[in-house]
């Protein structure tokens, strides 16, 4: 069975890596001559268009997305029949605001939030969600791009003018207690099968580290039956991360990502069966695999440039993942994860490789 992947970037890649031992094939479409899954399987450089996506797809058997910005209009032809998870789920995932509208029909809480298409909607919306407030754009915003922090009402001009060539949502501000997400998999079948929660930590918008089972399972349960209904509405088959804040120890919805997630990289080395593979079992109707964990994991973000490979690797137990990339300052060039049976020293290690990587 060959699965072709829209976008060739390092989850991709992973998705590779994970599918060949299943006797799976693979081929990538991207507009970049250079990106990173090109170095496991065959890469087509194109645009994310209709008839080189239609083209691209008729000899895959499935067509899948290592990115959540393809072009909705590029699904439009003979390739939607082979993609999974299908184009609800893009769709509904590219524009925060019907995403927003989406989990509030699902009765899912989120922080406040208001559609703003002027400066006069700005100030109006401040005036109802209070300061501070992000204000952030509607679409393509990731990593924390897009997004500018309103704390006085002198924020509100400069922040309209650098964003507002586009449509935006503003959003309470969350003082959140922790950032945690929840990554799950769905069959074909309507099976479905979640890891334990993760535990996030972002800087400057980007994911630094993962740690995981987090530590108060009380929430588990809440999440899940969260994400079994975001995926259910959608009819989703694949993996999806829901990323949430604690706030006031209660869960509130910031996004969805309707594919494998950089929280749950950690599953390569501390899960049954990882986030990679299973969503290549979910898409290529195969038997889901096992969620759950091996001990306690926690995972590092490589962020800008490689550190030298032995400073990691030298850490106990230390799983290096070099995703190939040339460096550029906040980009995401590789990850390291750790996996021990307690909690404390995984802490102690990812502590250990964060000196090491600064
Ligand atoms: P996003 O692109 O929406 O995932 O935002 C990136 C990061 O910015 C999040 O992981 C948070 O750390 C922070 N952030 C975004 N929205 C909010 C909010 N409403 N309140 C507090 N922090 C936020």
């Amino acid at each position: 069975m060959k699965v072709g992947v829209l976008g060739a970037g390092q989850l991709g890649r992973m998705l590779a890596l994970a599918g060949v031992p299943l006797g799976l094939r693979f081929s990538f479409l991207d507009h970049a001559a250079d990106a990173c899954a090109g170095a496991i399987a065959p890469l087509t450089v194109g645009e994310f268009d209709t008839a080189t996506v239609d083209a691209f797809a008729a000899d895959c058997d499935v067509l899948t997305f290592d990115w959540e910005n393809v072009p909705v209009a590029a699904l439009a032809g003979t390739a939607s029949a082979k993609l999974l998870p299908t184009r609800a789920a893009l769709e509904t995932g590219q524009d925060r605001w019907v995403e927003k509208e989406f989990f509030r029909a699902l009765e899912i809480p989120t922080p406040g939030y208001r559609a703003v298409g002027s400066l006069l909607e700005l100030e109006r919306a401040v005036a109802e969600l209070g300061l501070p407030a992000v204000l952030k754009t509607r679409r393509l915003g990731y990593d924390g791009k897009g997004q500018r922090l309103l704390r006085a009402a002198a924020d509100l001009a400069p922040a309209f003018a650098a964003l507002g060539a586009a449509p935006l949502v503003l959003e309470a501000f969350v003082p959140f207690e922790r950032e945690v997400s929840l990554l799950a998999v769905r069959a074909r079948n309507g099976e479905f099968r979640a890891w334990p929660l993760t535990e996030n930590v972002h800087r400057d918008g980007i994911l630094h580290s993962s740690v995981a089972p987090y530590a108060d399972r009380a929430l588990q349960a809440g999440a899940e039956s969260q994400l079994r209904r975001v995926m259910e509405r959608l009819d989703y088959v694949g993996v999806m991360a829901l990323e949430y804040f604690v706030h006031r120890g209660a869960l509130l919805a910031n996004e969805f990502a309707p594919r494998v997630h950089n929280s749950g990289h950690w599953t390569i080395e501390g899960s049954v069966t990882s986030q990679f593979e299973n969503h290549l079992r979910a898409i290529a109707g195969l038997a889901l695999g096992d969620t759950a964990m091996r001990g306690h994991a926690a995972m590092l973000n490589l962020i800008g440039a490689m550190p030298p490979r032995d400073r990691l690797m030298t850490v106990a137990g230390a799983n290096l993942h070099d995703y190939g990339k040339a460096p550029r300052p906040g980009r995401k060039v590789g990850h390291v994860t750790v996996v021990g049976a307690d909690r404390a020293g995984v802490l102690a290690r990812l502590a250990e490789l964060e000196q090491r990587a600064a």
